[in-house]
This record gives structure tokens, sequence and C-alpha cells, in this order.
């Protein structure tokens, strides 16, 4: 083998391997990109901080149901309230709590459901220190609107004890 062919398999080798070790470490990078779309600030005062509202799915009189995908940055909150028909909830990314009135906060975190049964006085938002993004779906709606009630205080959020 004549020097210039060695040179060139020897290029060609160190090439490949540089090539597929880079192909291994972007396949390891975790994604970023969520499914569906954040949507718009909520500006309405239902919230305490920071959260985002996609509508998926509008209500109608076939399914009674809708669909949103919420964005919570750390320490937002919904205030306290009720869905007549209930409402079913997939965390899809980060951390934070579901509480029911009287009982204590429970951790909630990405691949987690959370079943709300209906005329439940509750609450779901963000830990302190992570965002949180859920799809809420409130089904049963031909039973009412969600009823909105009182903001979960400072003291209530961080008083709360962690189930
Ligand atoms: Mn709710």
């Amino acid at each position: 083998m004549n020097s210039i062919i060695k040179t060139t398999l020897i290029f060609l080798s160190v090439w490949f391997v540089a090539c597929s070790k880079e192909q291994q470490e972007t396949a390891k990078e975790p994604t970023t990109e969520s499914v569906f779309a954040k949507g718009k600030k909520i500006t309405n005062n239902n919230f305490t901080g920071t959260a985002w509202l996609q509508m998926l799915v509008n209500n109608d009189s076939i399914y009674n149901t809708s669909i949103g995908n919420v964005t919570f940055e750390a320490g937002a909150r919904t205030r306290w309230h009720k869905h007549p028909g209930g409402q079913i909830l997939l965390i899809t990314d980060g951390t934070g709590y579901y509480q029911e009135k009287g009982k204590p906060a429970q951790l909630i975190r990405k691949g987690d459901v959370v079943k709300i049964p209906p005329d439940t006085e509750h609450w779901h938002g963000a830990a302190p220190n992570s965002g949180l993004t859920h799809i809420a779906i409130s089904t049963n709606l031909q039973k009412g609107n969600v009823v909105w009630l009182q903001p979960v205080s400072d003291e209530e959020y961080s008083d709360k004890p962690i189930n």
C-alpha cells in the first residue's frame, strides 16, 4: 500500500468515527419543543402569577367538553375553583401542585394524570422553583362552567403540607 492510500484511509476512519460520535450526541439531547402551542398570556384575575392558555377544543353540544393547554410560570397558580362537571389534568411538563380543600397538596409532575371530581373545591399550579404545563380537560360542561372562588394566598401556597 502506498503512503497516499494509507493516509487517505486513516483520514477516512477518523472522519467516520467523528461523524458517528456526533450523531450519537445529537440523538441524546432532550427535546425542548412542546407538542401544543403555549398560546396567549392569561390576563384575567382567576390566576396568580403568569400563565398562558392555548384552547385546543372548544365546548359544543356533541362533546360537552373543552380542552386547553395551560402553562404556568414558577409560582403561578389558579384561584380556588370548582367544576360542576369535573375536570381531568394531563401533566405534560414541569412540576407543580394539586390541592383539594381540606386535604394536603399533592406534588404533580410530567406524566401524571389528575381526576378532579365534580363540584370539588381545588386549585392547581406550578411549584415555586419550576414551571408546570398541563392539558386541562373540562368534562360534562352541560352541568355548568367553572366556578371561580378566592385566590390561593401566599400563606396557603407556601404553608401547604405535601402529600
Ligand atoms: Mn381545575
